[in-house]
């Protein structure tokens, strides 16, 4: 890790979020301890810190890093499979085809692997902050643990949970909830990673947990914890909550007590008004991930319906690159296709989703950070973008200059809790060429044993 303790950035524009957000000219940033000190203007900041070590903008956009709010860094070896037989018709069959068998061929090397080739991908992107969905039935126990190593040494932070399932038979539904059990525990006892990791309690989703085990996950931790679930991702997840308990997910979850203001409920693409109500009275959080809705074929939440109802909705990329500006501007034209409204999902609900909902859902979670904003006494979480637009970018424009202008490609500088994890575009935590070779050698063993797996 490059321990910056103290240095100024200079060079910069700043956009600073926070509400209302601001673009500042002329002005510097002073970090140290993790934490931004000042903001001020760049040559008294300059006169003042005479000794302070530079850290040059060279023009550039220096922002908060960019939040994920719902990911799965053991997806990584799916990239390039080979699914065999006919493509899976529907997102049902994509779980039975792929996703289930591929998380069963994964051992703790692989998922250790994963993590890191998705943390790479997050650095280079600019994603400072993650809450990550885990599955490896076959690696259960300590792997949360493995994939808080990786979040460690790479510098991010991260939300981690194991997601507990029925599918694969009742030790490994209790297996589960001893992994989240544990690391919960072990994350309010150790603070690892020097605080950059917190836990949530994961869980699959409606569809493959019975009631005892909804029931036996929600005795297995207090009140204060957070649940991370998908939600009627498919209509498949409604009408199974209808077969199994007579009335739809979000209501059988609210029966069960997993509803609340730190659990995060992936997707909702298929609820109804009633349980968009529930979400909003239990300030429960949902997280929208328009690639992957559109790449399985299972609809569009209504995302603007449940903003104006004041549900917190959040921005993820399920699994897919950690590009979160890709992300928002997938959000901002598949709305707009799908209602053939051009008005529909405005610049500013990008920004209320995916800036401030999941700076949000990220403080709710590393309490006291202020993670999100660049202000004093926030922790300096932040990017630098080599972006030099040809028409002014102001604060009333801002949106639209990141929707049609930026690009991650254009990041070069990444930069947790005041320390450089990527410069000029060179990573300075994590070895990316190794991590790669490494992960190209068990992707070969993981397809093998995929095969074996798949139905
Ligand atoms: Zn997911």
């Amino acid at each position: 890790m490059v321990a910056a303790s103290m240095m100024l950035i200079t060079n910069g524009k700043i956009i600073t979020w926070g509400e209302p957000a601001q673009v500042l000219d002329g002005q510097a940033i002073l970090v140290s301890n993790g934490v931004i000190q000042e903001i001020g203007p760049q040559p008294d900041m300059a006169r003042s810190h005479p000794e302070t070590d530079r850290l040059d903008a060279k023009g550039g956009y220096i922002m908060p890093g960019n939040i994920c709010a719902h990911t799965h860094f053991y997806g990584a070896f799916a990239r390039g499979l080979a699914i065999p037989g006919p493509a899976p018709k529907d997102f049902p069959e994509i779980l039975q085809k792929l996703w289930w068998p591929l998380d069963k061929s994964l051992t703790l090397e692989d998922v250790h692997a994963s993590a890191q080739v998705m943390l790479v991908d997050a650095i280079r992107n600019g994603t400072t902050t993650l809450f990550d969905h885990h599955a490896s039935p076959n690696a259960i126990e300590g792997s949360l643990d493995v994939i808080g190593e990786a979040v460690a040494k790479s510098g991010l932070r991260a939300v981690l949970c194991y997601e507990v399932t029925d599918r694969d038979g009742m030790d490994r539904a209790k297996a589960g909830i001893a992994e989240n059990q544990r690391f919960i525990r072990r994350v309010e006892q150790e603070n690892p990673a020097g605080g950059r990791l917190r836990a949530a309690f994961g869980l699959h989703a409606s569809l493959t947990l019975s009631n005892g085990t909804l029931q036996a996950c929600r005795d297995a931790v207090g009140e204060g914890v957070g649940f991370h679930i998908h939600v009627a991702e498919h209509e498949a997840d409604e009408y199974d909550s209808l077969a199994k308990s007579g009335t739809r997910v979000v209501d059988r979850l609210e029966r069960a007590g997993i509803l609340g203001e730190k659990t995060i409920v992936a997707h909702a693409v298929h609820i109804d008004a009633r349980e968009a109500s529930l979400l909003e009275r239990s300030a429960t959080w949902v997280t929208h991930q328009p690639r992957s809705n559109m790449n399985n074929g299972v609809g569009v939440a209504s995302v603007e319906s449940l903003l104006r109802l004041g549900v917190r909705v959040g921005i993820g990329t399920d699994g897919f690159s950690h590009t979160m500006w890709e992300e928002w501007k997938t959000a901002y034209l598949l709305h707009k296709v799908w209602n053939r409204d051009p008005r529909r999902f405005s610049g500013y609900d990008v920004i209320q989703t995916g800036v401030y909902n999941n700076a949000a859902l990220a403080n709710a979670y590393f309490n006291g950070l202020n993670l999100g904003s660049l202000t004093p006494g926030a922790a300096a979480d932040l990017i630098i973008v080599d972006y030099h637009p040809h028409t002014p970018l102001t604060e009333s424009n801002l949106p639209w200059h990141i929707l049609f202008g930026f690009n991650e490609s254009m990041i070069t500088t990444t930069i947790v809790n005041g320390e450089i994890l990527m410069r000029e575009r060179v990573l300075t935590t994590m070895d990316e060429e190794a991590i790669a070779a490494h992960a190209r050698e068990l992707a070969l063993k993981v397809w093998e044993r995929y095969q074996t797996f798949v139905p």
